[in-house]
């Protein structure tokens, strides 16, 4: 038996009685874990089981499989339900996750990146759109597609008062060196927007949740950090869809 701590990024009910959850785990990546009699778990057991519960997880090896022997909450991010964005936000970083994590991994920092999102979200201290841009552009880091955000690649000016940011190769150039005539998987954004991003992807963790930006800033650093991990990772996400209809 081992005991694994972990975030549960998806449940899936199997025939009548059971479910498999995913869990991201620092040491292991994302595991599969069978819960036997699921529905008929309730209380504290139930509820470390839920999508988004961080818990602690006894958990046998049979053969391929892993299946819950008993769980226990670490934190249920309650709060996340009282809102419909707020859960609904916290289910898109739960799909990108699923999504991004090799099993086998170490991911001591992804899985803080999440435990501070949630926790902010949950708290409603920082406006859900800073998290989802910080979200994305950290986590996109971390997984090795950190953009290239020291200076342009023309000239090598640090601060260029507009700048021309590629999405595709996450790096950019100044007005004056920009050229490119279709403009395409280009964003024109101006120098707030850079500082923002540099701020998210260098920072440590003790400082990444600090920074303020205007309200025209906010708008162009969500669109170029939705657009930057949804160009890396081709494909979409229904729970993204989803929540951009109800914002
Ligand atoms: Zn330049």
């Amino acid at each position: 038996m081992t005991t694994v701590e972990g975030i549960v990024l998806k449940e899936r009910s199997v025939g009548e009685q059971d479910k498999f959850i995913d869990i991201l785990t620092r040491e292991n990546g994302v595991i599969e874990v069978s819960v036997k009699g699921a529905k008929k778990i309730n209380g504290k057991s139930g509820s470390s089981t839920q999508l988004l519960a961080y818990s602690r997880f006894c958990v046998d090896r049979r053969g391929n499989y892993l299946y819950l022997n008993s769980a226990e909450p670490i934190h249920i991010f309650y709060g996340l339900r009282d809102s419909l964005t707020k859960i609904s936000l916290a289910s898109y970083f739960a799909e990108v996750m699923r999504f991004c994590i090799k099993p086998e991994a170490q991911n001591g920092d992804i899985m803080r990146l999440l435990l501070n999102c949630l926790h902010f979200l949950e708290k409603g201290e920082r406006d859900e759109r800073q998290l989802k841009a910080l979200f994305e552009f950290r986590l996109m880091s971390e997984i090795g597609y950190m953009p290239d955000v020291v200076a342009c690649r023309g000239c090598g000016v640090y601060e260029p008062e507009e700048l021309f940011f590629c999405i595709g190769d996450g790096g950019f150039y100044c007005a004056d060196c920009f050229e490119n005539e279709s403009g395409a998987d280009y964003m024109k954004v101006k120098l707030p927007v850079l500082s923002a991003v540099r701020h998210i992807v260098l920072s440590d963790f003790d400082r990444l949740f600090n920074f303020r930006v205007s309200e025209e800033t906010q708008q162009r650093l969500s669109a170029l950090a939705e657009s930057y991990l949804l160009t890396h990772l081709e494909r979409s996400f229904g729970t993204l869809d989803f929540y951009k209809t109800i914002v």
